[in-house]
């Protein structure tokens, strides 16, 4: 299997360091040039069972407000042409307007929807997480759910045996 795989998520929330982890070493195929007109290229990240082409879906992004009006042009829609599956990537225990407006664009646009729940490690008490993923859950037809710690290299396989099914 193999297929490009959206990498979508507030700054800071870790996506640099998850397509790093994933593609395993810092080093390997990053590129500022476009893959595809729509899309540019975040990294290859190869597996016995598959491939993942990690790309940035422009548009999709929601770094500024005014992104919120963007985001739900034709443009930014344009931009998931080609992308089979999403990785929506949140810091465990947070969750804004701007996910969901994310969520329901790619919804919507009828790609997939993994949701990355980075930054486990900091919450110390997993307990807490539960209540957490109920309520981000809640009424969002999410193709999977998986708690991770990019940084310390926990639950990659999990994420990885949830998406390549999906390509
Ligand atoms: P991006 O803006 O979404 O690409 O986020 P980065 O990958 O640049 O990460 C932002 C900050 O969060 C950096 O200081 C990372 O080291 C940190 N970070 C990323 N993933 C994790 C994680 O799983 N656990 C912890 N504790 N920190 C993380
Ligand atoms: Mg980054």
């Amino acid at each position: 299997r193999a297929g490009s795989v959206a990498v979508i998520g507030r700054p800071n929330v870790g996506k640099s360091t998850l397509v790093n982890a994933l593609v395993g070493a810092k080093v390997s195929i990053v590129s500022n040039r476009p893959q595809t007109t729509r899309h540019r290229l975040l990294g290859i990240a190869s597996f016995p069972e598959g491939q993942l082409l990690l790309v940035d879906t422009p548009g999709i992004h929601h770094e500024q407000k005014r992104a919120m009006n963007r985001i739900m042009n034709r443009a930014a829609r344009g931009a998931l042409e080609g992308v089979d599956a999403a990785l929506l990537v949140v810091v465990a225990g947070r969750w804004d307007d701007e996910d969901t407006l994310a969520f329901d664009t790619l919804h919507e646009a009828g790609v997939p929807v993994v949701l990355v729940v980075n930054q486990v490690d900091r919450i110390k008490d997993k307990t807490q997480l539960l209540p957490y993923l109920q309520k981000v859950t809640e009424g969002r037809d999410f193709a999977g759910v998986v708690p991770l710690s990019a940084l310390k290299r926990k639950g990659l396989e999990q994420l990885v045996s949830t998406v390549l099914p999906l390509l």
